[in-house]
């Protein structure tokens, strides 16, 4: 039985021309940083593939740094703050950005967390409440991984330059799926990870507008113009230049949508509580929850059915816990508990969904 993989925003597999380019470049072994021909050989991809990332964000090469994924990234971003500067991120962001923030606010820190609103969206009149003179950075998310909701990054980039504060954005979920150019969209950070756009793992890219301001977190030799130390994960590098240059933003939405509205159409009758604004929400990206489940035990149903989905809830300790972003978004636990979250590409086929809606209607009906 052919597995269907529905968890594209927890990670995707290579892409054919990835994985092709990966076999390809494994005789690659020489430190981009030595003087020989081998070695320049391999700068020389090294530069390109940041020329290519760079030019396909609307960036400049000598704004992207190369790091081990968006964990690192948002760690590095957010070590930039001093003590008593105040900083300002959502109460929707990845773990990564909440628990360097808690790290940070345990270190002379202040910070402060946006709330959002039900429909998932940040509340953009509390994000104003919150600045004050010592706001050094604001960090919101462009889509979050749970419900796919895109945030309102325009509107919190204006609200930070009239108040004249830094503004970062994890854009790991909006990477391939939403037309992100940063000529148009003035942010001072961004990070990115190469697993989310049928990349490898363990490789991303962080977007600094005005590198000379910037620190290293971590001591070392100067690759990366002594920003992010440590020899280059040149495959690495390699597989997210040609995962980049293949994403295709319209070819997603315009495969996903109609499959993601199909996928709600044929479930009303199970009556799922859909969260996030659908309005506002990535188009592959569906996050719901039905009354008297668990989505532990949907989502294990499903597993033995050859379905692979997530759902909201951690396994933590041993115990599980309920999504901090449902719970941000004031689900009521019972509900929260229930949560799985379907995410697609443009490999997922309408046979596929037909699956999981026969597959999932006699589990729910089953359970609840
Ligand atoms: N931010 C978001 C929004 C993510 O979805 C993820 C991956 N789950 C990360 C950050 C972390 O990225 P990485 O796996 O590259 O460390």
């Amino acid at each position: 039985m052919k597995r269907i993989y529905l968890d594209h925003n927890a990670t995707t597999p290579l892409h054919p021309k990835v994985e092709k380019k990966l076999k390809e470049s494994l005789s690659y072994f020489a430190n981009p940083s030595a003087l020989y021909q081998s070695a320049r050989h391999i700068k020389y991809e090294l530069e390109e593939a940041r020329e290519s990332i760079a030019s396909i964000i609307g960036a400049k090469a000598d704004q992207i740094i190369f790091n081990s994924g968006a964990t690192e990234g948002n760690n590095h971003i957010l070590s930039q703050l001093k003590p008593k500067e105040h900083l300002i991120i959502s109460s929707i962001e990845h773990s990564s950005t909440i628990q360097a923030a808690h790290y940070l606010s345990k270190n002379g820190i202040e910070v402060s967390y946006c709330p959002v609103l039900k429909s998932g969206v940040i509340d953009l009149n509390r994000l104003k409440k919150l600045i004050k003179p010592n706001t050094k950075l604001i960090s919101i998310i462009y889509a979050n991984n749970e419900t796919g909701c895109i945030q309102p990054i325009k509107d919190v980039i204006e609200l930070a330059k009239e108040h004249h504060c830094k503004i970062h954005s994890d854009a790991v979920q909006a990477l391939g799926k939403l037309k992100l150019d940063l000529n148009q969209t003035d942010l001072d950070y961004c990070t990115l990870s190469a697993h989310k756009i049928g990349g490898p793992k363990g490789i991303g890219a962080l977007f600094i507008k005005n590198p000379n301001s910037f620190k290293s977190m971590i001591k070392g030799p100067y690759q990366e113009k002594g920003l992010r130390p440590g020899t280059e994960n040149i495959l690495g590098i390699i597989g997210f230049k040609t995962a980049i240059e293949h994403c295709n933003p319209l070819a997603y939405q315009s495969h996903c949508q109609p499959l993601k509205q199909f996928l709600i159409d044929k479930l009303a009758n199970l009556n799922p509580i859909i969260f996030g604004n659908q309005a506002h929400c990535l188009a592959g990206t569906l996050y719901m929850g039905f009354q008297n489940t668990d989505g532990h035990n949907t989502a294990i149903q499903l597993d033995l059915q050859g379905i692979e989905v997530s759902t909201g809830s951690a396994c933590s300790v041993g115990a599980i816990e309920p999504s901090t972003i449902l719970k941000a978004m004031q689900i009521p636990d019972s509900i929260n508990r229930s949560a799985i979250r379907v995410s697609m590409n443009q490999n997922n086929t309408k046979e596929e969904i037909k699956q999981l809606i026969t597959s999932l209607s006699s589990i729910i009906s089953k359970s609840s």
